[in-house]
């Protein structure tokens, strides 16, 4: 033995592998360059000329590519490329574009207003930025569009999930496969957001035991900015931790609070790493709501403002639209996971710990912490996404403003609208500049305009109408043989199906979530009937289905099943499609290429529902229940509404009158007017119908609309308020919470002395007569300004909810020591039976509305 040899080696302390990113770009000839600046900005998804640009360069790959231009530039050869600077026209209009594109920007350099910062969990931009799963996420997207277009000022914050939500296919037998594929964060429009030094810009968030470090990237949507947070960062040991943001909407309650805590506080820290101070905080849905604790944190170290007068000033900058009218849809946490996470917290904020968990519950006994309730409490304005949901909202609401009558709650509503030049066929953009004029869409929010649809000839609305079925009729072919033949379906079954299609057959869609409540199951109640109306020879119908189920809801993926079943039986082979992976560019082409939108909530649960508004645009006809935004959209010979009245209490029994009124639409009217030619072949009263739909019911539902009224209804008030309460050094934000606090301290105290009431009100009243009523007070060491007396009559035949009839304010005839008088001379003036009610309420000019303090003594 060799004692001299080497007898131990220490094991090596190694570190982890330090990765430092590099970008390879293609081979893009330098003269070529703006293609790139182009495929940077997601300007070019609802310009025209951009995306004609990108697929000129290479039809094919830009097929494969799924229309996403980075991986486009990155593919194409670089003798293609060569090629290209050779080709003059191309070289020119690359230069035309390049040059809209730089003037379009310079007219945003300098933005008017308020400053936004808005805050949603998810985006449809483009399908190729995959942090979107419905409705909601695209009308963020449409959102941030038309932000850019009107020269708003915003700012957007959101999470960058890596796997986002998942790719549908269906495997034979009609189930659903759920496919998550990872993004390659180099092949889709995300960049690195730098601060001024060139750093990549961090957040961190506090976990348990642990801080969470997240990444910031940078998304540009015109003039917009939408920066998204990700954790999957090296630096956070825990796989848990880096997995935060992997999936939208997956993951258990645990992941979603963790997301939420990211979006919400690690939201509020990055805008202030990228040195923005916005104007207006926007959360859109509730999932965002700590972004009004984090900001309260801010103001009290920053400023050394208290709890409540931050919360002065956070109320009135703070707007929160709510999408979910059923309460079980409002994401909430068990209190005690939401303590372990949370508990860090309320120090910051001066409360103690229960204090802090009432800002998430309507009542001490709930045990779980409602982030709607959260963001209802930290926000002045607070909107429904439709006239029927502001209503419906304000049900789902009510809990949190005890004394106050549903009714006269302050929760109004925006109507969801759309982006028109994201969602508007090339085919009729060009009509409608034809004949609205060369500046549309700048200037769709002139309804007039709309009304030149009435000078188009039949002829050529018809003409386009044919163009766009046609071109979906051939997508659906093309692409969806192909997954047919993946999935080894039998090839006489695929040849059936493909030539059974019809590009001349009356088209109709339905597509969305296939969520119980869309009632995705309601054309198929009576398969019999079904099957003779898309059978007859003469007049034949065809229906294409598409949609997502989520992955943890079983009856939609059983739903999906059901239909691709029937798909199959000979009867209804080619006559019924479901056709997978519902995402934007399907639904493109869906609501651009059908005849008829097809939508069957159970109402009121639609809170507004979007699709349609993108189908009436391209004058696509819409049938729907009178639910979410048809409620306002729906007019006579523009379109087909089922009736909003309910019938039956059993689900069971109103879906068949549904669907039974449905066929008889259908049968009645629909096919009818589709069928009906003049000698042209022209369907003259269908066509009609579309004119009546773009002039009349199209332009009311734009994004452009839309973020008027958020404006108008909003953002400018808000904003003027926001500056009443900071001004001189948080002035009134300091009065407002001082006065509070005086009114909340005495309000038990309030003692009524008496109340004089007429004999006639309690027996019988006479219209023409006066009844005075007398109320005496005594409002201990409150001010007399500081109270009102109310007298409330409500109308209760017949409802649940009491309908108020008036509301008046008595009139204080003075106070001796504390004791007031108050009076009012009531007149009846409509014969009925009503209720009357008083009640105390706190009193100041300044309060922005009544139930912003919830201080209410009925007596
Ligand atoms: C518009 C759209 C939705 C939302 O449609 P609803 O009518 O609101 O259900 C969902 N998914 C995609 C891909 C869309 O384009």
């Amino acid at each position: 033995m060799n004692s001299e040899g080497v007898r131990f080696i220490q094991k090596p302390v190694v570190e982890q592998p330090v990765w430092k990113r590099i970008i390879v770009e293609s081979s893009l000839p330098e003269s070529l360059n703006p293609l790139r600046v182009l495929s940077k900005n997601l300007w070019w998804v609802w310009n025209n000329e951009a995306r004609e640009l990108f697929q000129y360069i290479d039809q094919e790959i830009w097929e494969e590519c799924a229309h996403n231009p980075i991986v486009l530039l990155d593919e194409v050869s670089y003798n293609r490329f060569k090629e290209l600077e050779n080709d003059e026209i191309f070289v020119s209009k690359m230069h035309h574009v390049y040059g809209k594109f730089n003037q379009y920007l310079e007219e945003r350099n300098h933005l008017e207003g308020p400053q936004v910062a808005y805050f949603s969990m998810e985006y449809g931009l483009h399908d190729s930025l995959k942090i979107f799963s419905g409705g909601l996420g695209i009308l963020a997207g449409d959102y941030l569009k038309e932000a850019s277009d009107a020269k708003v000022n915003l700012v957007a914050v959101g999470l960058l999930y890596r796997y986002g939500y998942f790719k549908q296919t269906l495997n034979l037998h009609g189930e659903q496969m759920a496919n998550y594929e990872a993004q390659q964060f180099s092949k889709i429009p995300v960049q690195p957001a730098l601060d001024a030094e060139g750093n990549w810009i961090e957040v961190y968030v506090e976990y348990p035991g642990r801080t969470l470090v997240a990444k910031v990237w940078q998304v540009n949507i015109g003039s917009v900015k939408l920066y998204l947070l990700d954790a999957d960062h090296h630096e956070n040991p825990a796989e848990q931790d880096r997995s935060v943001t992997h999936h939208l909407y997956g993951g258990d309650n645990e992941n979603r609070l963790k997301q939420e805590m990211l979006l919400g506080l690690g939201g509020i820290r990055a805008l202030q790493k990228l040195g923005y101070n916005s104007d207006i905080y926007h959360c859109n849905e509730g999932h965002a709501a700590f972004i009004g604790i984090e900001r309260i944190a801010d103001y009290i170290k920053n400023t050394g403002l208290s709890f409540e007068e931050a919360k002065e000033v956070v109320r009135a900058s703070t707007i929160f639209t709510t999408h979910t009218p059923v309460p079980a849809g409002h994401d909430s946490f068990h209190k005690d996971m939401f303590r372990h996470y949370m508990n860090h917290v309320p120090p910051k904020i001066g409360l103690e710990w229960n204090e802090f968990e009432m800002l998430g519950k309507a009542s001490e006994y709930e045990d779980h912490f409602n982030m709607s309730f959260l963001a209802s409490n930290l926000s002045q304005g607070i909107n429904g996404v439709s006239m029927l949901h502001g209503e419906v909202s304000k049900t789902v609401l009510k809990d949190l403003y005890q004394g106050f009558l549903e009714e006269e709650l302050e929760i109004g509503y925006v109507t969801n609208g759309v982006h028109y030049s994201t969602w508007t066929a090339p085919e009729w953009k060009e009509i409608h500049k034809k004949y609205f004029g060369e500046e549309f869409p700048a200037n769709q929010l002139d309804f007039e305009i709309w009304n030149n649809i009435y000078q188009v000839p039949d002829n050529e609305i018809w003409q386009i109408r044919k163009a766009l079925r046609l071109k979906l009729i051939n997508y659906i072919k093309q692409r969806f043989a192909d997954n047919w033949i993946k999935r080894n379906e039998n090839p006489k079954l695929i040849n059936d199906v493909m030539g059974k299609l019809n590009p001349n057959a009356l088209t109709i869609g339905f597509a969305r979530r296939f969520a119980t409540y869309k009632r995705g199951y309601l054309l198929f109640r009576n398969l019999e009937r079904l099957a003779g109306i898309v059978n007859n020879p003469d007049r034949p119908v065809q229906f294409i289905f598409a949609g997502k189920a989520h992955p943890a809801d079983k009856a939609g993926q059983d739903l999906i099943k059901h239909i691709v079943e029937i798909s199959k039986r000979p009867e209804f082979r080619g006559k019924i499609l479901f056709v997978q992976n519902y995402d934007i560019n399907l639904a493109k082409m869906l609501l651009q290429g059908v005849d008829v939108w097809l939508n069957t909530p159970t109402r009121p649960l639609e809170a507004s529902g979007t699709s349609g508004e993108k189908g009436v645009m391209n004058g696509t006809l819409h049938f729907s229940v009178l639910d979410g935004w048809w409620v306002e959209g729906y007019q006579k010979d523009a379109g087909w509404a089922l009736p909003a009245e309910r019938t039956y209490d059993v689900q069971d029994f109103q879906d068949e009158l549904d669907a039974e009124t449905i066929y008889s639409i259908l049968e009645d009217e629909v096919i009818e007017a589709y069928y009906d030619r003049n000698h042209e072949d022209i369907p003259e009263k269908w066509t009609g119908f579309i004119k009546n739909t773009i002039a009349r019911v199209a332009p009311n539902f734009t994004t452009g609309r839309m973020i008027k009224d958020y404006q108008e209804r909003y953002y400018n008030p808000q904003f003027q308020r926001s500056q009443f309460v900071t001004n001189n050094g948080f002035k009134m934000a300091k009065e407002m919470a001082a006065w509070k606090f005086n009114v909340s301290s005495a309000w038990k105290n309030l003692e009524v002395k008496s109340i004089e009431i007429p004999d006639g009100i309690t027996n019988k009243m006479s219209i023409g007569k006066e009844y005075p009523i007398v109320v005496k007070v005594d409002i201990k060491n409150l001010s007399s300004e500081d109270v009102r007396l109310e007298l409330i009559i409500t109308e209760n035949e017949g409802s649940e909810t009491p309908k108020i009839t008036d509301i008046i304010e008595f009139e204080n005839l003075g106070c001796e020591n504390s004791i007031c008088t108050f009076k009012y001379n009531l007149h009846p003036n409509h014969p009925g039976s009503f209720n009357y009610g008083f009640r105390l309420l706190p009193k100041n000019r300044n309060l922005p509305h009544k139930q912003d303090f919830g201080y209410v003594k009925w007596i």
